[in-house]
């Protein structure tokens, strides 16, 4: 039951196959009680502005460890938690934790807005606006330091319903973004109709854009693209300085990925931050 070996194929299985591995039969039967078990954790990956190279905002990563197995990537477990109908539980649980750090960093003065990805099924939870409000409330956070992620797979599932919810969302000050762009099907004027801030362009373009034309040029049109109709543009995946000095000429505005530095837990994004701006580091620099 190792985590390993599901890395190296998880994707290509088919249903029938999924329903007799025993990796996810353990998955499935745990992960409703993750949560009371306390299993879940968030850890923070930081985006750094290009033209400032200041720390502007972090996206929260869920993480789950497992008492058997050990950490289990969410690429192993969202899936799953869609399947079984715990996505809306768990959702719920990221976006107080969340916002339960966003407060918590006010108080320490350290001012950054916070990203939280938004799965495929939570678009369809009625309630989500509902209960996006009050969490608000309940931490007393502004809106404006919100970002939700999405994917635009997810927008294409259901376009109509997907913006209703979107705008919904946006009318309360919440910044939206599209996740992995690239790798669906939409286009950015399609994307443009909704109420759209940001798009992140997938890893898959960015990793090896240094030594990649096609990538490289493929970046350059989506970041050229996308500014002509308003958008702002977040790089993730970038692993090299090579990459992040190519984004900076295209005009990308934001980047991320681990040449900046991987998702951390809180304490040591704060300790990392601290150091950082003490340091003061200048562009391209971890
Ligand atoms: P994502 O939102 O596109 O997040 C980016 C993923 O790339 C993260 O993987 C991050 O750790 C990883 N990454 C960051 N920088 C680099 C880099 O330089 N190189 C490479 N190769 N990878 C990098 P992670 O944390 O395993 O998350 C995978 C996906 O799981 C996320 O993709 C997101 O779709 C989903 N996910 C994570 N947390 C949540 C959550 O709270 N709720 C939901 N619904 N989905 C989540
Ligand atoms: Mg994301
Ligand atoms: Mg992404
Ligand atoms: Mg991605």
């Amino acid at each position: 039951y190792s985590a390993k070996r599901l890395k190296s194929g998880y994707s290509i299985y088919s249903e029938e196959q999924d329903e007799k591995d025993p990796y996810r039969l353990l998955l499935m039967g745990d992960l409703r009680a993750a949560i009371e078990k306390n299993e879940l954790y968030l850890v923070y990956q930081p985006k750094a502005e290009l033209k400032t190279n200041t720390i502007l905002s972090a996206e929260a990563l869920l993480r789950w460890k497992h008492p058997k197995l050990g950490l289990i990537p969410p690429s192993d477990f969202i899936p799953i938690a869609e399947q079984i109908g715990v996505i809306n539980a768990i959702t719920t649980w990221v976006l107080n934790e969340a916002l339960k750090q966003s407060k918590l960093w006010e108080a320490e003065h350290i001012d950054i807005e916070i990203a939280v990805n938004l799965s495929a099924r939570n678009l369809q939870d009625a309630e989500l606006p509902i209960r996006l409000k009050a969490l608000l409330q309940q931490y007393g956070v502004s809106p404006r330091k919100i970002t939700l992620e999405i994917t635009e797979s997810f927008i294409m599932a259901d376009p109509v319903r997907a913006k209703e919810v979107l705008m919904n969302i946006h009318e309360m000050g919440i910044q939206l973004s599209i996740d992995d762009f690239g790798t669906g099907y939409s286009s950015l004027a399609y994307l443009k109709t909704l109420p759209v801030d940001t798009i992140k362009i997938d890893k898959s373009f960015v990793a090896d854009m240094a030594n990649d034309a096609t990538d490289s040029m493929i970046v350059r049109s989506i970041i050229f693209l996308a500014h002509n109709l308003g958008l702002k543009v977040v790089a993730e995946g970038v692993e090299d300085l090579q990459s992040w000095n190519m984004l900076a000429s295209y005009g990308c505005d934001i980047i991320q990925g681990y040449y900046l530095q991987k998702p951390l837990a809180p304490y040591e994004f704060k300790r990392w931050l601290v150091a950082r701006m003490e340091s003061g580091i200048t562009s391209g620099q971890l």
